[in-house]
């Protein structure tokens, strides 16, 4: 369904974005990787997900938090595959404190990470898009773009900007073959999950088992995490040709937290 498009997906060396890039090759897509540490382990895992189709991959290393790094990325993904078609806006960062508490600088990396980054891709990947009246920008936003939760000002304040980004670029390009949604799941248990959950156990004295359970059963009804291979294939079919009317959406796959 995607061969012969071109998929950059940031912050894809590790949980969603990787499950989501995998998708994609799965369906055809060159890839373009980013994200930290280690880079090979990812790039193997998509391309065995392409190999069907002898999908490209690469990575470019990029900090998301940097606007300059950015630019670079988006000109290496458009001079090693000619353009960016999909763009999955995915890479995040969390912190939890009080906002009276709150780090200065975490509050800077969040926004700059999980919101202005997405900024910066799209601004950049539109133009070509437009051009080829061809393009999908999902933004991987959160249950938190939706609804709030203590502690976590910085990150539910970008959440909510991101849905907010995909709402105005979705209008912007509404009579075009460019459309930007997003995707808002509720606990995946990806690394930046499992923080949380060691975090606390510890904080209880409690054992790993009873922390994910607690942390399920305080907000999502189906108390089962949502997995990066659904999440993949929900940006599948905001890529295909069903969903070319579907624009500024903000879909939770949550398991029933936003419907409480
Ligand atoms: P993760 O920690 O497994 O992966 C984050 C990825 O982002 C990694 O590849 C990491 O290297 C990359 N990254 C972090 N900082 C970066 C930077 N400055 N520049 C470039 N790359 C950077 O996290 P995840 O759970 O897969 O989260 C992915 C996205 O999904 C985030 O936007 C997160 O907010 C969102 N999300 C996660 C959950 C969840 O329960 N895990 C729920 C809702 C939304």
């Amino acid at each position: 369904m995607l061969k012969g498009k071109t998929a950059l997906v940031t912050g894809s060396t590790s949980g969603i974005g990787l499950g989501i890039a995998q998708a994609l090759a799965r369906q055809g897509a060159n890839v373009v990787l980013n994200g930290f540490g280690d880079a090979e382990g990812p790039l193997a895992a998509v391309r065995e997900a392409g190999k069907a189709h002898g999908v490209r991959v690469a990575h470019h290393g990029a900090d998301m938090s940097k606007a300059a790094d950015i630019e670079a990325m988006m000109a290496f993904a458009a001079t090693t595959f000619g353009r960016v078609d999909i763009l999955v806006n995915n890479a995040g960062i969390q912190h939890v404190a009080a906002v009276q508490d709150f780090p200065v600088d975490k509050w800077d990396a969040i926004i700059a990470i999980n919101l202005t980054s997405a900024f910066h891709t799209t601004r950049l990947a539109l133009p070509a898009m437009q051009q080829a009246n061809w393009g999908r920008i999902i933004n991987v936003a959160s249950v938190h773009g939706l609804v709030g939760s203590a502690q976590k000002s910085a990150y539910v304040a970008a959440k909510h900007g991101i849905v907010g980004l995909t709402k105005v670029t979705a209008l912007e390009n509404a009579t075009s073959g460019v459309t930007c949604n997003a995707i808002c799941p509720g606990w995946v248990l990806t690394p930046l999950v499992q923080k949380q959950v060691d975090a606390k156990a510890a904080a209880q004295g409690i054992s790993n088992e009873e922390a994910t359970r607690q942390l399920l059963g305080e907000k999502e009804p189906s108390l089962q995490f949502t997995t990066p291979e659904e999440l993949g294939e929900l940006a599948v079919f905001f890529c295909s040709a069903a969903a070319n009317n579907v624009r500024g959406v903000a879909w939770n796959m949550d398991g029933g937290w936003a419907a409480q």
